[in-house]
C-alpha cells in the first residue's frame, strides 16, 4: 500500500503531537504520520502569512492569475493520483474522486481567469473636473478552516479566490483529510507561488481555532464546517478588537419533495443519489424525504427497488458508496439509527453495518418520520434517510421550512406551478428543481439560508471573489 510519508514531512510541518491518517475502508493502512501544529507553530504560520503580505498583494493580479492557472495545468495532469489519494484518505469512490479533483483544477483556473480582470469601476462627478473611481483591494491575512468531507474542493474554492485577489492565507483543514491540501499547496508551490504565501497549518480545530479567530493579525475568517462549531466563531469574531469579516458555510437538512405529478422513476433516483452517494456525508445531501400523499406509497416501492441495487464497498473497487470517514461519524451514524428505532419509526431499509474491516454501513431509510423527531430535525451527515407524508403542496412546503437549516431543497414535478411555488417559498440557498440535491457548478454562486449559513457572502462564481476584497473610494480632481 502507498505511503504519503514524504508528502507529510515536506509540506505539514508542525512540531506537536503525532496523528495517524487512517484508510476508512479498511481502518489499517497508515497513509502517513502527521506532526501536529502546536501553538508556536500556528503563531509562526500567522507571522509568516502577515510579512508575506505586501509583497503578495502588491504582485500584479494577472500575474496571481497566472499562477493559479499554472495550478489547474499541473493538479489536471496529477488528477489519478489524487483522486486516489481522495479515495484512500477520505473513502469515498474513484468516480466521485476524480469528479471532485476536475472540479478543483477547474476552479483554480476559472479564478486564475478571473483574477485577469479584478478591479473597480468610474463614475461620473457632478463636477465637471473631477472623477470618481473605486479600487478594488485585498483584505490581509485571511484564516480558511475547511471540513474533511471535500477534502479538496473546498480548500481550493476558497483558496483560489483569495489568492486571485492578493491576500495571504493560513489554511486549516479538517485533521482528518490533511494530505490532499498538502498535495495542493505543494502544486501551488511548483507554480511559482511564494513561500509563505499560503501557511498550511493542521490541527484540531479545539485547540488551535480559537487562536486562529483570535488573532489580530486575521483580517478574515471564511469557515466550512458544523453550525455548532459556526455559531462559536460568530461570538468569538464578535469579541474582538478589530473588525473581521466573517463567512460561515455551515450544515444542512436538506428536503426533496415529490410532487404528485413527479416522474416516480426519476424521484426515486435523485432520491437515492441525493441520500447515498458521498455516503450522504455532503451538507447538500438529500436527507429528508417529503412525498406526497397521492404518490407516497407507489413512490417508496420505486425507491426500494432503487436502494436495493446500490452497491456498498471500498471506494478502490466498482460500487455506489464507501465508507464513513471515520469511528467518531460511524458512532454517530448509529447512534442516530438506535434513536429512529427507539422513536418508533419504520426501518424500511438497512440500518446494519457491514461486516468487514472498515466503516461501512448500509443505506438506511426510515419510514412515516414526523417533524417532531430528532431524525428529522438534526444533521446526521451519513447515510440516513427519512420518508415523511404530505396532505398537499402547503404542508410539503411548510414541511421542507419546519427545521433549522436551509441549504439546498429539491422538487420533482411536472407541474409549473408548484414548482414556482416551492422555489418562491422555500427558504434555501439553493433549489433544485428536477434534480439533485446534491451537486453544485462552480460558476454559480452558493450559500446556505437560515443555520446554514451567514448569509453575509457566497462562494463560488464570480461573487466568491468580493469576500477577499475591499473598495476604496476615490474623488480625484484637476
Ligand atoms: P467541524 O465543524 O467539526 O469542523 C470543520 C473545521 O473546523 C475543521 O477544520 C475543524 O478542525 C475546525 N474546527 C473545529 N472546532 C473548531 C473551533 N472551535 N474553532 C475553529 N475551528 C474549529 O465540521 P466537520 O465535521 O469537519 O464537517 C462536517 C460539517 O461541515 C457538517 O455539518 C456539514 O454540513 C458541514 N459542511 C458544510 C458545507 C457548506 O458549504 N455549507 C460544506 C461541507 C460541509
Amino acid at each position: 500500500m502507498k505511503s504519503y510519508q514524504e508528502l507529510a514531512d515536506k509540506w505539514i510541518r508542525g512540531s506537536g503531537e503525532e496523528y495517524l491518517d487512517i484508510n476508512p475502508a479498511d481502518k489499517e493502512h497508515v497513509l502517513a504520520k502527521i506532526r501536529l501544529f502546536t501553538k508556536d507553530d500556528l503563531k509562526e504560520s500567522l507571522n509568516r502569512a502577515l510579512s508575506k503580505f505586501e509583497e503578495w498583494s502588491r504582485t500584479p493580479s494577472p500575474k496571481r492569475g497566472q499562477i493559479l492557472l499554472k495550478a489547474g495545468e499541473l493538479m489536471e495532469q496529477e488528477a489519478k493520483d489524487l483522486a486516489l489519494l481522495m479515495t484512500l484518505e477520505e473513502g469515498k469512490t474513484l468516480k466521485d474522486s476524480m469528479a471532485e479533483v476536475i472540479r478543483s483544477y477547474n476552479l483554480l483556473k476559472f479564478y486564475g481567469a478571473l483574477a485577469f480582470k479584478i478591479g473597480g469601476k468610474t463614475l461620473p462627478s457632478a463636477d465637471p473636473d473631477s472623477r470618481i473611481y473605486t479600487l478594488k483591494e485585498p483584505l490581509g491575512v485571511v484564516a480558511l478552516i475547511t471540513p474533511w468531507n471535500f477534502p479538496l474542493s473546498i480548500p481550493v474554492w476558497k483558496l483560489a479566490p483569495a489568492l486571485a485577489t492578493g491576500n495571504t492565507v493560513v489554511l486549516k483543514p479538517a485533521t482528518k483529510t490533511p494530505l490532499l491540501v498538502a498535495k495542493l499547496v505543494e502544486i501551488l508551490s511548483r507554480a511559482g507561488l511564494p513561500d509563505g504565501v499560503v501557511n498550511l497549518v493542521v490541527g484540531k480545530g479545539g485547540e488551535l481555532g480559537d487562536m486562529i479567530i483570535s488573532d489580530e493579525s486575521i483580517s478574515a475568517v471564511s469557515f466550512t464546517g458544523s453550525t455548532e462549531v459556526g455559531k462559536r466563531i460568530y461570538r468569538l469574531v464578535g469579541d474582538k478588537n478589530r473588525m473581521t469579516r466573517i463567512q460561515l458555510e455551515l450544515g444542512g437538512k436538506n428536503a426533496l419533495y415529490v410532487d404528485r405529478s413527479a416522474n416516480l422513476e426519476l424521484a426515486s433516483e435523485l432520491a437515492v443519489r441525493g441520500a447515498f452517494g458521498l455516503t450522504g456525508q455532503s451538507c447538500t445531501a438529500t436527507s429528508r424525504l417529503i412525498v406526497h400523499k397521492e404518490v407516497y406509497n407507489h413512490f417508496k416501492q420505486k425507491l426500494l427497488e432503487r436502494v436495493r441495487k446500490w452497491k456498498v464497498g471500498k471506494g478502490t473497487d466498482e460500487v455506489d458508496m464507501g465508507p464513513v470517514v471515520d469511528e467518531g461519524q460511524f458512532k454517530k451514524d448509529l447512534e442516530y439509527v438506535e434513536i429512529g428505532k427507539r422513536e418508533g419509526y419504520k426501518l424500511i431499509y438497512g440500518g446494519n453495518v457491514i461486516p468487514g474491516n472498515g466503516y461501512f454501513l448500509e443505506p438506511t431509510i426510515f419510514d412515516g418520520v414526523t417533524p417532531e423527531s430528532r431524525l428529522f430535525k438534526e444533521e446526521i451527515f451519513g447515510p440516513v434517510l427519512t420518508v415523511t407524508e404530505a396532505e398537499n403542496l402547503d404542508e410539503a412546503i411548510s414541511l421542507v421550512n419546519s427545521v433549522e437549516y436551509g441549504h439546498t431543497a429539491g422538487i420533482v414535478s411536472m407541474d409549473i406551478k408548484a414548482i414556482n411555488r416551492f422555489v418562491r417559498e422555500v427558504e434555501a440557498g439553493v433549489i433544485k428543481v428536477n434534480k439533485p440535491t446534491v451537486g453544485l457548478e462552480l460558476q454559480a454562486p452558493f450559500g446556505g439560508f437560515k443555520n446554514s449559513g451567514a448569509t453575509t457572502w457566497k462562494e463560488m462564481g464570480e461573487e466568491a471573489l468580493e469576500f477577499y476584497l475591499r473598495e476604496k473610494t476615490v474623488y480625484e480632481g484637476w
